[in-house]
């Protein structure tokens, strides 16, 4: 309570399987009780959709028990006028079975042996009046002292403990990106909900909007949410072979083998919205075939070029289908499940790509749509009994819920082009 001067409510913060950042506030008075007890929350919320309700599909319905907002307090975030903590959901004193930081807490611990590192880069777009708020071209330096906001972005989730590495102004107009330093795997989760948190209430002090959604304008660039990954032993990256031509390690190919044996059920994961697969086209930079390779912007997961003084530390995969729509939380747990079959089953990944990827006719393609990508989901039996069958099935039936309102809507691009016809 002492750390929250400047702020009257501490919000109870969780991602919901809709990936949706919801949370309860408390009043500065309650803090103290609340903190100890946990806040209430309905089951229900398990089984929300992006369109705020719940899924006909789901489990929980409006008659459903509460469990327990259950606060982590290393994630306390204070930046008034706000502040925030990030919860586990805990039903009857247990981690509850469908909250998806729990889940992944769940996988983390059961290979306790291996230390999971990740970061981030967060893509995202200012926008004002629903246009990019600015003209900035691409590493445009204009960028850099126009706006206010990228700078301020950067101070707030330093002060928080985050470490933004690269600011780069990507190539949509108003569009931006933040690396940010990998950490272990559950904090670099909550690094991302804690980032979109600060990014938003910077933007918004400016009556701007910091928006994540995957592709927000036609024909300009998407954003996406790159995963880089490695494994650590005992202080050392295990992913490192310097005898390798891609300085990849034995254990590094395995993993990877399990990335691209589950590629297809974890997209549904990565790219969870309908409007995720407007980004995943050809010539976006965002990835449309399942393969790898050396420094390949055009492949499902990157080689990237090493540090020239920091290669051990530095070798890493980078999985470039997640957009900023994901659950973090989810996300990491299923790629680690998918990982970590590859290593226990010693799968060896096929030849790399080192060309552009996106027009070669004979590699397969990663899901056109959230449907298809679903539907790999529920046939990946080891991915799901992996991850926990009952979350990654209620997964499934809410975002069922948001692919039937998308496809019986009718667009204005539908009514230009079929009216006449
Ligand atoms: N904006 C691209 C995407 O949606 C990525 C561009 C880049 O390589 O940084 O994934
Ligand atoms: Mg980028
Ligand atoms: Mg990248």
């Amino acid at each position: 309570r002492d750390n929250l001067k400047g702020v009257n409510i501490l919000r109870f913060t969780w991602v919901g399987l809709d990936g949706i950042i919801r949370s309860k506030g408390a009043y500065i008075d309650e803090v103290d009780d609340l903190v100890k007890t946990g806040i209430g929350l309905t089951m229900a919320m398990m089984s929300f959709t992006p369109m705020d309700y719940i899924s006909p599909y789901g489990t929980f319905g409006p008659e459903a028990e509460d469990v327990f907002l259950t606060p982590d307090l290393s994630t306390l975030s204070v930046f008034p006028p706000s502040a925030m903590v990030i919860c586990d959901l805990y039903k009857g004193g247990s981690p509850w079975e469908y909250d998806p930081r729990s889940t992944l807490k769940r996988t983390i611990t059961k290979y306790s042996d291996f230390e999971f590192r990740s970061s981030f880069e967060v893509e995202f777009y200012l926008v004002k009046d629903r246009r990019p708020y600015d003209d900035a071209k691409c590493f445009d330096s204009r960028a850099f002292y126009t706006n206010t906001i990228v700078p301020e972005i950067a101070d707030t989730v330093k002060g928080l403990g985050i470490n933004p590495l690269r600011v780069i102004k990507e190539y949509g107009p108003g569009q931006y990106e933040f690396d940010i330093l990998h950490k272990p795997a559950l904090r670099s989760a909550d690094e991302v909900v804690i980032f979109k948190e600060v990014a938003r209430q910077v933007a918004s002090k400016y009556g701007v909007e910091a928006i994540f959604m995957p592709k927000p304008f036609n024909r300009l660039a998407g954003s996406g949410l790159h995963l880089n990954f490695s494994i650590w032993k005992n202080g050392k990256n295990v992913f490192y072979d310097k005898n390798d031509s891609l300085n990849l390690s034995d254990l590094a190919y395995n993993f990877l083998a399990g990335i691209m044996e589950h590629a297809k059920a974890l997209t549904a994961i990565a790219a969870p919205t309908v409007n995720s697969y407007k980004r995943l086209v050809p010539g976006s930079w965002a990835p449309t075939k399942i393969t790898y390779g050396y420094n390949n912007k055009s492949a499902m997961v990157r080689i990237p070029t090493p540090y020239p003084n920091s290669a051990e530390v530095d070798r890493r995969i980078e999985y470039r289908v997640p957009d900023p729509t994901t659950n973090p939380y989810l996300l990491l747990s299923a790629f680690i499940e998918a990982g970590m079959d590859g290593i226990e089953r010693g799968l060896r990944p096929p030849s790399p790509t080192n060309e552009n990827a996106y027009y070669k006719k004979d590699i397969e393609d990663i899901p056109s749509n959230l449907r298809e990508a679903l539907n790999e989901l529920k046939k990946d039996n080891r991915l799901i009994e992996r991850v926990g069958r009952n979350i990654v099935e209620e997964f499934i039936r809410v975002k069922l819920a948001e692919v039937e309102a998308y496809e019986s809507y009718v667009t204005d691009w539908e009514y230009d082009t079929y009216k006449g016809v």
